[in-house]
């Protein structure tokens, strides 16, 4: 459930209508809703209860600061793969203590930061970087908490894309070989184990892959215990998916999520993490956008939107579906026809959705992509030279401005000619 629902005709985010934030702040613009994100944020919380877990919100699904200070206010920890959203998440007053590190790739500089902000634990990905750590933090003086990402060799049968946990994928350690460099971080100055992590990929619709990897990290921790390791937390990563379209998919809730790490790890006496991104932010936010043209080609029709893949680019990237909304209520009955909505982008790739349905929708007035609250606004880019999307948050019957949408001044400042051009 969320809170995008017509009113008396009229599309609103809680109780403000899109038309009001498109007159105030523009278009195209992303929305995001306060009460849907408090929701999900709370429905995992809830699914892991009474097992001690901390619910690290993956950053990198949307990160813009008021988002962020909005679940740490709830009590989310933070999962983040970059130094960039470690100063995001401590900007938006996260302390460093529920900040977890991700990502296969963090520099010394990165881990000298994180080491001196604080941070709960590092999810070391490869034995390289352990090496690494341990050399930053003990040339601080610091003991640097981690976790190893174990790869399951578990096909999550998702998107190519966003698959994480076969053993072709470049992420983590191989299972195989965990207790080995087990053995290793032991022996490392500067490095505490405190337990294992795991991710396996995004927009999981089932969880027998979920059950499978769970279940061998459940034969891990006992394997690393007898080993004489203190495995206290087990990172369960993200990645459940969230229904793309209204009508046909019903991916796991929570609830059931919950239900079986329970069955699967509740009998280990460990604090439970896990990192949902999509799921808490994706259903959160719609982008919202104004038809400039209605265009009659010979074959089929156009709708061409202000909005285009630099704002939006999970159609080009991924081949992804998003339901596409009038912002004002089509008639009941009224006859739909098959559309391709598209961008101004010089590119083919720049179709949001081909041969929809829609009701009849006329240049100037506007149309809502759903789902669009995770891996959106953060992909953007000002390819084209198209200025980057502002946000706004709802909550109740008032909205905010969180990211302005800058001038074209702004965007052409930030180059400099050199002085022998
Ligand atoms: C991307 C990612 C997540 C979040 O995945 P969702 O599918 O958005 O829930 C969590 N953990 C790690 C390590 C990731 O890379």
């Amino acid at each position: 459930m969320d809170h995008f629902l017509y009113k008396d005709g009229q599309l609103h985010a809680e109780d403000v209508p899109m038309s009001d934030i498109a007159t105030s702040v523009g278009t195209p613009f992303y929305c995001y809703s306060a009460a849907t994100l408090t929701r999900h944020f709370t429905l995992f919380k809830e699914a892991l209860e009474p097992m001690p877990s901390l619910v690290c919100y993956a950053v990198k699904a949307n990160s813009n600061v008021a988002v962020l200070k909005l679940l740490g206010d709830l009590g989310a920890g933070m999962d983040v793969v970059s130094i960039g959203e470690y100063l995001r998440a401590k900007a938006a007053g996260v302390p460093g203590e529920r900040i977890v590190f991700s990502g296969v790739g963090k520099t010394p500089a990165e881990m000298r930061m994180a080491l001196d902000g604080g941070i709960r634990q590092f999810n070391v990905e490869s034995e390289p970087e352990l090496e690494a750590l341990s050399i930053v933090a003990a040339s601080m003086g610091a003991e640097a908490p981690i976790t190893l990402r174990v790869n399951p060799d578990v096909d999550a049968g998702t998107h190519e894309k966003i698959s994480t946990g076969r053993k072709e994928d470049k992420f983590g350690v191989p299972i195989s070989r965990a207790r080995e460099i087990y053995a290793r971080a032991a022996k490392l100055p500067g490095i505490k184990v405190v337990g294992i992590d795991m991710h396996i990929g995004s927009q999981l619709t089932d969880l027998a892959p979920f059950e499978a990897a769970y279940t061998k990290m459940a034969e891990l921790t006992r394997a690393l215990r007898a080993d004489g390791h203190q495995i206290t937390r087990l990172d369960l990563g993200g990645g459940l998916g969230i229904p793309y379209t209204r009508s046909n998919e019903a991916p796991p809730l929570p609830t059931d999520y919950g239900a079986m790490v329970k069955r699967v790890l509740g009998d280990l006496d460990c604090e439970i993490e896990i990192e949902p991104g999509r799921l808490i932010a994706g259903n959160a936010g719609m982008l919202v956008t104004q038809v400039i043209y209605r265009k009659q080609a010979e074959e089929r029709e156009f709708l061409i939107v202000d909005a285009a893949m630099n704002d939006l680019i999970r159609p080009a990237m991924y081949g992804a579906h998003h339901d596409i909304l009038p912002v004002t209520e089509a008639e009941p009955g009224v006859p739909l026809s098959p559309v391709d909505l598209v961008g101004p982008i010089c590119e083919s790739g720049d179709t949001f959705a081909k041969q929809r349905a829609m009701p009849p929708v006329k240049a100037g007035e506007l149309v809502a992509f759903r789902s669009a609250g995770a891996y959106g606004a953060v992909m953007a880019s000002e390819y084209n030279s198209r200025l980057l999307v502002p946000e706004v948050l709802v909550q109740g019957d008032h909205f905010a401005v969180i990211r302005q949408r800058p001038t074209y001044d702004e965007m052409i400042a930030r180059d400099s000619i050199p002085a022998w051009l």
